[in-house]
């Protein structure tokens, strides 16, 4: 399955962020996800629950962000929003442009959870 091993990588990610920052628990994991990247967001959280488990993000929460397409134009310069099936520049509706984002699959945010340093310290 393409997707559990996509998201055992974010798994992998998101465990060093974690062990680098001493956290205690990962609460929420930010995915950015292009259209174009040929993952289904569905799928990846289904396959979430799998790849998490027994690991600091066991309980984290999966949010996914929709990336837009992004295209560069080579016939006038321009950069413009495109859809997935319709990658022409807007200004002058040419078909020779370069994909710039869309089809990315990117970490990109993670919320930790410190709850050691929270604990209240009392002087006496
Ligand atoms: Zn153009």
């Amino acid at each position: 399955m393409h997707e559990l091993a996509i998201c055992q990588s974010l798994m992998n990610q998101v465990e060093s962020i974690a062990l680098e920052r001493d956290a205690q628990s990962v609460t929420s994991i930010v995915v950015g996800m292009g259209p174009l990247s040929g993952v289904e967001a569905q799928l990846l959280k289904n396959a979430y629950p799998i790849a998490s488990a027994g690991t600091i993000a066991e309980h984290a929460e999966l949010i996914i962000e929709n990336l837009p397409i992004r295209v560069k134009c080579s016939s006038c310069g321009c950069e413009s929003d495109a859809l997935p099936n319709k990658l022409v520049c807007k200004t002058c509706g040419d078909w020779r442009t370069t994909l710039i984002s869309g089809d990315e699959l990117m970490l990109m945010s993670v919320e930790l959870e410190k709850t050691k340093a929270e604990k209240p310290q009392t002087l006496h």
